[in-house]
């Protein structure tokens, strides 16, 4: 499978990324470890007339200790994170989801920002940003624009970027000495890709939750929060029972659209948000 014919650019530096897109419009993509945008050309599901290459940009990889959050620079492949001791120790959800994205290829090539900026339903580090509470920042012609995770994934591969505007940095907050985090999914067994993904921080005090993130991946359309499952936990101690009673509220909220498809069908993907809420949540109870 060939993709259709484009031409191939090579950008330098943000701005000059910036300028192009600015130049080809909607004729225009950019590409990053290509591991969602090539398959898509292949299949001829996108056909852009002019690529623009930036993972030639300098200073589009890194992961910083800005104190309050970590930086991730848009260019950081997934196994950068799944091997950051920094994240590791002060917003564990990311290494986690990285660690379980694909194949040691594709970790080695794709990128969190190509990966939040194809906002796939199935994708693993949506989940994660929505329950870090990470802010995400896009850069375009009229300057920089902090977007927060939660207003980032609009509809199935859609978000709230401009086709003009660059992601370029992933903020995400470090978490205090009361809270642990977990990410586990239940994976297709081909393709690797969350059936359903869950995401959660939980914050202890005087051994009650007193702050509870919950975030799916794979369940509905874009990753969302589930307020059900974090209301249901807020102000209780955290212990099997507890978690149980919250878990049963998994993905049930009227509003929610949830997916099927040939591998899973609504009722199954629903019992398996409220399976991967308890496992989460039960992992989380055990690290404290
Ligand atoms: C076999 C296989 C298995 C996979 N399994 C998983 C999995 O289990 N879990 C998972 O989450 N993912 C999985 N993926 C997807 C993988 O994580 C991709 O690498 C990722 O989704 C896209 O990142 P990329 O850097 O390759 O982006 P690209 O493919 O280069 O780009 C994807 C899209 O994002 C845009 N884009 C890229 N960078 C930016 C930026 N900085 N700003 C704005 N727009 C940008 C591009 O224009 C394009 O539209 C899998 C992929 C393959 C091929």
């Amino acid at each position: 499978m060939y993709p259709a014919p484009f031409e191939y650019h090579r950008a330098r530096s943000v701005d000059e990324a910036i300028s192009l897109l600015s130049q080809y419009g909607s004729d225009a993509k950019l590409i990053a470890g290509g591991h969602s945008l090539l398959p898509m050309m292949k299949l001829r599901l996108a056909t852009p007339a002019h690529l623009i290459d930036i993972r030639t940009i300098d200073g589009l990889q890194y992961i910083e200790d800005k104190g309050d959050y970590i930086a991730i620079g848009a260019g950081t492949s997934h196994a950068a994170i799944e091997k950051s001791d920094l994240l590791k120790q002060k917003m564990p959800l990311l290494p986690q989801a990285a660690a379980v994205i694909g194949d040691p290829q594709v970790r080695n090539m794709g990128t969190i920002g190509g990966s939040l900026a194809h906002a796939d339903p199935a994708a693993d580090y949506p989940a994660a940003v929505l329950a870090a509470g990470a802010q995400l920042v896009a850069v375009g012609e009229d300057g920089e624009r902090v977007i927060p995770a939660e207003e980032f994934f609009v509809e199935l591969f859609q978000t709230d970027l401009d086709e003009r505007e660059i992601l370029t940095e992933i903020r995400v907050p470090v978490i205090s000495g009361n809270t642990r985090g977990a990410y586990l999914k239940f994976p297709h067994p081909a393709s690797r890709f969350a059936i359903v993904g869950c995401a959660a921080l939980v914050t202890l005090e005087n051994n009650v939750c007193s702050d509870v993130r919950v975030a799916f991946t794979g369940v509905a359309s874009t990753a969302f929060r589930d307020s059900g499952v974090e209301d249901a936990l807020r102000g209780q101690p955290l212990n099997e029972s507890t978690i149980q009673k919250a878990a049963e509220q998994a993905a049930e909220s009227d509003e929610l659209e949830i997916m099927e498809d040939n591998f899973a069908s609504e009722d199954y993907r629903r019992h398996l948000a409220k399976v991967y809420a308890k496992r989460t949540l039960m992992q989380i109870a055990s690290a404290f």
